[in-house]
């Protein structure tokens, strides 16, 4: 596979420090609030690269961050009288639900900041060692100046950085706009922890450190992230681990640019503002938000808006309607279709290619929907022996391994819209046409969407 490196600022040849097995960490959630479709811009961009590698045949190590103590976290408390686990808690738990609703697959690691004080302790014990912080009224900073390599990765001249103003929002004293907090000293009514530099709690940037140490080793081949990550949260992580192991830290950076809603940044005083339960409760298909959020390269802005959406469940659609033509149209037919199993073949080894090619997914669905538009076309005439079938079926299914696209949700079709379209199917049959239309309409408002043929009724739930 070949990938851009933010780090080298080029496409660079993948290769993993041990060979066969990629380790990768992903910055996750701050859990004070519901994850927003920007942030799932994010997962889903890096579960289609956990997957590519594994279709590539990687073996992936893949540890998430769960970030339940940090300042929004400790606003909440304090606004809502909540302890932390109040505060937390209900977002965990949202959290994983939304992973499953976009089918994102499951890292093998989500470890929690307050499970890990002590292995933040411990770094922050090996930096102080190295003479690579300070105290400033009772908390410790990451002396930057002490630190050569720092602004490698974001490629920004320490003038840049020191006129930034949005380095560190905290209000503790540092001797450079640069520094950032190890460690905070305890405020009232804020939660803390017992250490050696005295009652605190960490700094954000700490845990990722500490924590990819403990799950990945010095170490390891993949970092990934949104672009706002770069600066300051990433520098300070190289920072922090290649200061306390004076090896160097991660191979790859990737990043993916951001979703805009409706061309601009989404917040919510503009009213722009989404989760993904937002988008649930209208009534959207969580695999076509999937599709949405996949379908533009990582590190292109995607725009979310409604139109888009509404493009992307339809394209889900013509996936749909296949699925449920080839479970309808089941054959037995003897023979081959070499011309078919030939397009198969290409076309799957079009969709594996592009994923190797810095994850070029215009490359990979294209590769889908022709072979989308060619089966159907093999259907209609009737071209489409048992073996071809059982080809399609084997690339499709490894397709999906990748997009997680094609499998419906189970639909419950509940007693009484089985009813209802016995009693239509009757009234036809005794030519109460219009008591039939009426049916057909009452179904089609509860999103059931009927299809008459030769055989019978076939009926389909509408996406979106
Ligand atoms: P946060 O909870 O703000 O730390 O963000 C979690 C992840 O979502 C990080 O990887 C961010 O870079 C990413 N992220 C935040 N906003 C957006 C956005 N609008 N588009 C894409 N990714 C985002
Ligand atoms: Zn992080």
């Amino acid at each position: 596979m070949r990938i851009y490196n933010t780090l080298s600022r080029r496409i660079e040849e993948f290769e993993p420090l041990e060979p066969g097995h990629v380790r990768m960490y992903t910055c996750g959630p701050t859990v004070y609030d519901y994850a927003h479709i920007g942030n799932f811009r994010s997962y889903v961009w890096e579960d289609l690269l956990r997957r590519a590698l594994k279709l590539h045949g990687y073996r992936v190590t893949q540890v998430m961050n769960i970030t339940d103590i940090e300042d929004k976290i400790i606003n909440k408390m304090a606004e809502e009288g909540l302890t932390l686990d109040e505060a937390t808690a209900p977002f965990i738990e949202a959290f994983f639900e939304d992973l499953d609703t976009l089918r994102i697959e499951r890292a093998e690691h989500y470890p929690r900041a307050t499970d890990h004080l002590q292995e933040m302790i411990e770094l922050i014990g090996k930096l102080r060692d190295r003479g690579l912080t300070y105290d400033s009224k009772g908390s410790l900073y990451f002396r930057i100046a002490a630190f050569e390599a720092y602004g490698r990765l974001s490629n920004l001249e320490n003038r840049q950085i020191l006129s930034g103003v949005s380095v560190d929002s905290d209000e503790y004293e540092k001797d450079d706009a640069r520094d950032f907090a190890l460690w905070k000293g305890v405020r009232p009514g804020e939660p803390s922890w017992p250490s050696p530099f005295g009652e605190g709690r960490p700094g954000w940037h700490l845990e990722c450190s500490a924590m990819s140490l403990e799950y990945l080793g010095e170490s390891f081949d993949l970092h990934t992230g949104g672009v706002d990550n770069i600066f300051p949260h990433h520098e300070n992580e190289i920072a922090q681990s290649e200061g306390a192991t004076g090896k160097p830290f991660v191979k790859y950076w990737m990043h993916a640019a951001h979703l805009l809603v409706d061309n601009e940044k989404m917040s919510k005083s503009k009213g722009n503002f989404y989760t993904l339960r937002d988008l649930l409760e209208r009534g959207h298909e969580p695999r076509a938000l999937r599709l949405l959020l996949l379908a533009t390269h990582y590190r292109s802005q995607t725009n979310f808006t409604f139109d888009a959406l509404a493009q992307s469940t339809s394209e889900l659609q013509r996936i749909d309607d296949l699925t449920a033509r080839l479970e309808r149209d089941q054959t037995t037919q003897a023979g081959s279709n070499e011309t078919f199993d030939t397009k198969v073949d290409e076309e799957a080894a079009e969709f594996e290619r592009s994923l190797g090619d810095d994850l070029n997914i215009s490359g990979a669905l294209g590769a889908v929907f022709r072979l989308v538009r060619d089966t159907h076309v093999a259907l209609d005439k009737h071209e489409l022996p048992k073996s071809s079938r059982e080809k399609l079926a084997a690339a499709f299914a490894r397709m999906d391994g990748v997009l997680a696209l094609f499998e419906r949700p189970e639909v419950v079709l509940d007693e009484e819209i089985e009813a209802l379209i016995v009693r239509r199917t009757e009234a036809r049959k005794s030519r109460d046409f219009a008591e039939a239309d009426r049916i057909r309409d009452e179904l089609e408002s509860r999103g059931i969407l009927l299809e008459d043929s030769p055989d019978g009724t076939i009926w389909k739930r509408r996406l979106g």
